[in-house]
């Protein structure tokens, strides 16, 4: 509903210059924080995947786990973490992706997915899409990704550009 994505849009606060000089950060522990609005977008996701299916969703760390864990509940499908590395404790696979200077990885439990699992990816916010793509180029190792749905998109970074295939890239809320 439009009403709802403007409250989303309302809650959202812009920190300038953070966590470096030029950035404005989208800081969504405002939104998060009001029962109503945490509600309403937990709501509007489940809206757009409740006909799809899903057997999994993925969060990615840490923004991702706040949004696709209530998600994955209301799915009635499991929870899968995509972690910085080194932080689970099992048999891990990898993917690299580019940031502005030098690379960075992304990783998630080898036995966590399986082939023909349908997957849905979250994460807050979708940028230069990087991390996204990465976590789609990892998911498709192991399981097929249905979609990949973000709070926000920060449009002129065209990160959807990025996320091309044969999935479904959604956003709440468009800056
Ligand atoms: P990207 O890989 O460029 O699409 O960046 C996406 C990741 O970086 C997400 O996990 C976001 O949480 C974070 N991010 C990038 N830009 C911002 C921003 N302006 N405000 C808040 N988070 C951001």
């Amino acid at each position: 509903m439009e009403d709802n994505i403007q409250k989303i849009k309302n809650s959202i606060r812009d920190i300038i210059d953070f966590p470096k000089k030029g950035i404005v950060f989208k800081d969504i522990t405002t939104a998060i924080k009001d029962k109503e609005i945490f509600k309403i977008i937990t709501d509007e996701l489940y809206e757009k995947f409740k006909n799809k299916k899903i057997d999994y969703v993925v969060g990615i760390e840490s923004r991702g786990f706040i949004f696709g864990a209530p998600l994955a509940y209301k799915l009635n499908c499991g929870f899968v973490p995509v972690r910085k590395p080194n932080k689970l404790p099992a048999e891990v696979i990898s993917q690299e992706y580019e940031l502005e200077y030098g690379t960075d990885k992304i990783e998630i439990h080898k036995d966590a997915l399986k082939k023909g699992d349908r997957v849905l990816i979250t994460d807050d916010l979708l940028a230069t899409g990087g991390t996204a793509q990465a976590a789609v180029q990892l998911v498709s190792k192991i399981a097929e990704v249905e979609a990949v749905a973000f709070i926000i998109e920060l449009t002129d970074l065209k990160g959807r550009e990025k996320l091309k295939g044969g999935f479904e890239t959604i956003s709440l809320v468009k800056y």
